[in-house]
């Protein structure tokens, strides 16, 4: 396993459509195995291989580490078994209702804004191993995150759902720390 760099927004290659995966190889596994690693160094609940700059649609997501003292927000998480899993190939099979959460992304470090998405989705994905599973999500943060990683598949980040203000000023704010660096 190795950890991989994290593209900070506004990073134009976080903008570029991922592809989907062919065939759920050891490479593919290798990127999995790379997703991981760098998610929990950094803290994440969830993380897309367009994140660290490879463009197929491959997420790496554990939303179980995140404890309740985390959220201010006290919204209630259910567990769901298994830790930490991978979505291949992501596709929502059902998508309604509506549910507001608290949002971060390790591409927008410390910025946290509410954005309103699906309440409840089921998503069918390949796992590791190649084989079609399903997960649902219902005004929880299995259902944010879902929706929040495929974003990241097609080109988006969390930042294009708030204000031209807000982003603009978080923006800067990424701009200049990069500079710091
Ligand atoms: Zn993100």
């Amino acid at each position: 396993m190795a950890l991989r760099e994290i593209l900070i927004w506004p990073d134009p290659r976080l903008k570029q459509k991922s592809k989907p995966v062919e065939r759920v190889d050891d490479q593919v596994r290798k990127l999995c195995d790379d997703l991981a690693e760098t998610m929990y160094d950094s803290r994440g609940v969830g993380l897309a291989a367009p994140q660290v700059n490879v463009h197929l649609d491959v997420i790496a997501m554990d939303i179980d580490q995140t404890s309740a003292e985390d959220k201010p927000d006290g919204v209630k998480h259910e567990k769901h078994a298994g830790g930490l899993f991978w979505m291949i190939n992501p596709k929502l099979i059902l998508a309604e209702g509506e549910f507001t959460y608290t949002e971060g992304c390790l591409s927008v470090p410390d910025e946290y804004e509410d954005v309103t998405r699906f309440g409840h989705v089921i998503v069918e994905f390949q796992n590791r191993a190649g084989k079609i599973e399903r997960r649902e999500g219902n005004q929880d943060l299995m259902c944010v995150c879902v929706q929040h990683e495929m974003d990241h598949l097609m080109g988006k980040v969390f930042v294009e759902y708030l204000s031209p203000l807000k982003r603009n000023r978080i923006k800067t704010k990424m701009i200049k720390q990069q500079k710091g660096d």
